[in-house]
């Protein structure tokens, strides 16, 4: 649907029930006559490149030229086959930050109401940078890289997030206490980058005492910035928080480009029964238009997602109602 003045987008619909979350938010977001086209990316199975890989190199040129991609869940490989489509995107466009907001839905009963809460993780290397083997039989030793560039790069996009996003807090989190050189790295560059924003307030915290602050009060933290592995770790905790993996949305954002997803998987389970809940997708999109600038029509359909939330008439089954995907999607289209 080429139109005048739209801004191209990329779109992969993905695995399993990739394709039905796709359909309800570019419905959603034709109704609210969001200005993009959408063009899509399928991914075929048997198309392996030479190194192994489903999406091709006039694909990754393609979303670095566009900038911006939505990108449903993708099946995994367990084992042999091709490479991790994930893994694919996030090393190839060096996408060095994961950014997962976490805020309570009313309507979506949670142990703790009123969580606002965001994890910045960094993306591309710590105890994820696919360095191990094998030393002596029964020795494994498995490297934990952290440099300098990868520090600077999430420090300052954690900052830059909460500046924009006009966020007051920014904290931390690491293990500097035990891993003196490498988390110690980590913690410094942040405190270094802190000084250039005086209006955000800078703290720091060992990563089990966020641990414990999390499950004891999480409506007191703001933005959180950390490493890898404990950011992978604290997203799904603070997924945990606000109702399920069905609700979150998250951003991989590099210097060229960015790619949005929800952070569940396939669902194989429920896929193609019309079933799913395609509100972290849709989440997802909505940060896209922020990323984008297109914040009036991000918060009129935020604001619709929220309110049908909230009603709850209109609930899938993942949040205890019996509506089915395209029910909820008709809702926010109302409400719009
Ligand atoms: P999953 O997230 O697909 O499913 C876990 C449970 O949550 C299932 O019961 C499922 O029905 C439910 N669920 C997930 N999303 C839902 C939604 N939007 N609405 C309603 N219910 C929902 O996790 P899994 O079963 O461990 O993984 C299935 C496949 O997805 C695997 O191949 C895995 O590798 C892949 N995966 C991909 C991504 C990604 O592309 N980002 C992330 C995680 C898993």
């Amino acid at each position: 649907r080429p139109q005048f003045n739209y801004q191209k987008v990329i779109l992969f619909p993905g695995d399993g029930i990739g394709p039905e979350i796709s359909k309800a938010v570019i419905d959603i977001f034709d109704s609210a006559k969001v200005p993009i086209e959408w063009e899509f990316h399928e991914i075929h199975k048997k198309r392996v490149t030479e190194q192994g890989d489903l999406i091709t190199e006039e694909t990754l040129k393609q979303v670095k030229a566009l900038k911006y991609a939505l990108k449903g869940p993708f099946e995994t490989p367990i084992g042999k086959g091709y490479r991790s489509i994930n893994v694919t995107l996030r090393k190839r466009l060096q996408l060095f930050a994961n950014v997962r907001p976490c805020k309570s839905i009313k309507g979506v009963k949670t142990p703790y109401p009123g969580v606002d809460v965001v994890t910045i993780r960094e993306n591309t290397e710590g105890e994820y940078s696919g360095l191990e083997h094998e030393v002596v039989p029964g020795v494994v030793e498995n490297l934990k890289i952290v440099s300098y560039n990868a520090c600077q790069n999430i420090a300052q996009y954690a900052f830059e997030y909460a500046r924009a996003n006009n966020r007051k807090q920014v904290v931390a989190c690491h293990k500097a206490g035990v891993m003196k050189q490498g988390d110690g790295l980590f913690l410094k560059v942040c405190d270094d980058v802190a000084k250039n924003y005086p209006e955000i307030e800078f703290s720091e915290e060992q990563i089990d005492t966020m641990a414990f602050k999390l499950a004891n009060d999480p409506t007191k933290i703001d933005v959180m910035v950390m490493p890898n592995l404990y950011g992978d770790i604290v997203s799904d905790l603070c997924a945990g928080l606000i109702g399920g993996l069905g609700l979150t949305a998250s951003g991989n954002i590099g210097k060229d480009c960015e790619v949005y997803e929800a952070v569940h998987g396939t669902a194989p389970d429920i896929a193609g029964k019309n079933l799913a809940n395609p509100t972290a997708l849709l989440l997802s999109g909505i940060m896209m238009l922020k990323a984008m600038r297109l914040n009036d029509y991000a918060n009129r359909i935020e604001n619709a997602t929220y309110q049908v939330l909230e009603e709850g008439k209109f609930l899938t089954g993942d949040l205890g109602g019996k509506s089915t995907t395209t029910d909820y999607t008709k809702a926010i289209i109302d409400k719009l």
